[in-house]
């Protein structure tokens, strides 16, 4: 069997040393979609900052793309092919767009040319606003540029935090389904926090329950949508027997 895109052996990690998630143990294959949910304070944006070697692993391991997750470097991973969408899209707002995207690409001319048209192919909504600033943009299109950003790399994992924040359902509801365009197109594995959990086990393979910084269910999509109990007792922390 391959390796895993990402394997967490019983993590913790938080802040200023003092643990917010712990025992966390998580996998991510090639060309899978896994959601990681749980309600607020659950500890799923630390997990994400851990991967991307913004937080530091105070126990356990984190292996992103065959290396260790590297704290205070976090352009180690980023060059084995990870990128990270973060939870405030991070956009340069007096920026085009098409200087937003400019910023995510990675390597040779050829391979820049390349990405660039891949997440265009994928966002193709994108392409007549190449020339406006990314701050006059709707919520929906800034989370579509902050998503492509990310695609010009071409990464093999994608990181997804709270795609859906600010945005209309209606909105969500239409770009969910890209992450999993993108890992079945490109054979990316990418890990999406959302809120919206109907919503993400219908385009996800798998979800982990995060609840007080622990995993506290998990299972394939199929399973979870047919245990609404047990994913309403994870979200309003109480004890989830199975
Ligand atoms: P949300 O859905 O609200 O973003 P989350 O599941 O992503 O929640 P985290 O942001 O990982 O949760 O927060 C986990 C815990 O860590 C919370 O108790 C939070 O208060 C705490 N925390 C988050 N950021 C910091 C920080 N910079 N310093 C100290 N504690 C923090």
């Amino acid at each position: 069997m391959s390796e895993s895109l990402l394997a967490i052996e019983n993590l913790s990690s938080g802040y200023s040393g003092v643990p917010v998630v712990r025992g966390i143990n998580m996998r991510i294959d090639e060309g899978e979609v896994v959601a990681l949910l749980g309600p607020n304070g659950a500890g799923k944006t630390t997990t994400l900052l851990t991967v991307s070697g913004l937080l530091k692993v105070l126990e356990g391991s984190v292996t992103v793309l065959g290396g260790p997750a590297t704290f205070g470097a976090p352009h180690k991973a980023a060059r084995r092919g990870l990128a990270h969408v973060p939870e405030d899209r991070s956009l340069f707002f007096g920026l085009t767009v098409q200087e937003n995207l400019r910023l995510g690409l990675r390597g040779s001319r050829s391979k820049q040319a390349a990405g660039f048209e891949r997440a265009l192919d994928l966002l193709p909504a994108l392409k007549p606003l190449m020339s406006r600033r990314s701050g006059l943009l709707s919520g929906g299109e800034q989370q579509m540029l902050a998503m492509a950003r990310a695609l010009v790399s071409e990464p093999k994992l994608l990181l997804v935090d709270e795609m859906s924040l600010g945005l209309a359902p209606i909105i969500v509801e239409r770009l969910l389904p890209l992450v999993r365009e993108i890992a079945d197109e490109t054979g990316a594995g990418v890990l999406i926090v959302e809120q919206h959990v109907h919503l993400a086990l219908n385009v996800c393979d798998r979800a982990y329950v995060m609840s007080h910084g622990e995993i506290v269910l998990q299972g394939s999509a199929p399973e979870l949508k047919q245990r609404p109990d047990l994913l309403e007792a994870s979200y309003l922390g109480g004890e989830v027997s199975t």
